[in-house]
């Protein structure tokens, strides 16, 4: 691999560690698996986005931005990490945040007030559609702003999941893993796996679990799945090309959409919880988790296999669902 003048900084503690979830998978009578605790990664309670954010952040400083700027749901772990990465950086934080400000504020969005972001609430829209307005706004008083797309999924981002299974290879012999199951929300790191498993010709199957509603134009969420895959391994000079055929996207676990947590949901976090002493979060690893264990049940997934589940963190917002969680 060629890189052109990348910068990553350091934010979080790597590798995370693996770890064997056999109660859980003898309570199910499924195959064996192992789960890749990237809810460590250390950074304000860690996530997914701590890959990402150490590489768009990176690029940030390079640029010699002094303030950043990105958009989630009010309950976003991207916007929580950014917030804590700004911090750790000295750079001024903006979150986007959709809906309006609760009565209470917890979960995510305590640690948002906590880590000294300025929230700017957005009603209807959660995807940062309000973020030119505030970028000019911060020009006009000097600033120097620097926008991380939404979800942190471009190409930098997604190279984080690249050097991802990088690390996974040091870590396991990935020969006798059969599945990579993980919660697929923005893309970035699903095109950053798919793009890893075909740079390191890996045999394992890739199963995201769709967690957000495609709410756009048919299969568009998959589409930009494979053009954000595309794009990255031409940033990174490979030649290695996807199509439709590369994906597998699982929606069967949508539910009532995003943030809407389900009795799947529920069942997943307590039985994780309960059996193995890890906690899942309610909008993505619950349902991905909910999935996995769907998948073992209807045998999709059988004693033969070997599954490795990727934690992508997330649990800061148990508490803003506290009402409907089981206790
Ligand atoms: C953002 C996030 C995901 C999804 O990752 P994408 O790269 O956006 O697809 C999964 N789990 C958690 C906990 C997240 O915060």
């Amino acid at each position: 691999m060629k890189i052109k003048s990348l910068s990553k900084i350091d934010l979080g503690f790597f590798p995370t560690p693996i770890t064997q979830l056999t109660h859980l998978s003898s309570a199910l009578g499924g195959p064996k698996i192992l789960m890749k605790r990237d809810d460590l990664t250390g950074l304000a309670f860690g996530g997914n986005k701590t890959r990402k954010l150490e590489l768009i952040l990176g690029d940030a400083i390079t640029k010699k931005c002094d303030t950043v700027i990105t958009a989630g749901a009010a309950q976003s772990n991207h916007c929580r990490q950014t917030a804590a990465a700004a911090a750790q950086l000295q750079l001024e934080c903006h979150l986007v945040l959709g809906g309006q400000a609760p009565k209470v504020a917890n979960g995510n969005l305590l640690l948002d007030n906590l880590l000294g972001s300025t929230i700017h609430w957005a009603g209807c829209n959660r995807k940062g559609e309000d973020i030119p307005e505030i970028f000019e706004q911060l020009k006009a008083k000097g600033k120097q702003p620097y926008v991380v797309p939404y979800g942190g999924s471009n190409e930098l981002g997604a190279y984080g999941f690249v050097r991802a299974l990088q690390e996974l290879e040091t870590q396991l012999d990935t020969e006798e893993i059969s599945h990579i199951i993980f919660a697929s929300s923005s893309g970035g790191t699903h095109a950053g796996l798919m793009l890893g498993k075909a740079l390191f010709d890996k045999k394992y199957r890739l199963v995201g679990i769709n967690i957000d509603k495609d709410e756009s134009a048919a299969n568009s969420f998959a589409k930009s799945i494979i053009n954000l895959a595309n794009k990255t391994s031409h940033f990174i000079d490979s030649d290695i090309r996807f199509s439709d055929k590369d994906l597998i996207l699982n929606e069967d676990y949508i539910g009532d959409g995003y943030g809407v947590i389900g009795q799947r949901e529920k069942e997943a976090i307590a039985l994780t919880a309960r059996h193995e002493g890890i906690l899942l979060d309610p909008v993505y690893t619950g349902r991905a988790m909910g999935g996995l264990i769907d998948m073992i049940r209807s045998g999709k997934l059988s004693k033969k296999d070997k599954v490795l589940f990727w934690h992508t963190g997330g649990a800061p917002s148990l508490f803003a669902y506290a009402d409907s969680l089981p206790t």
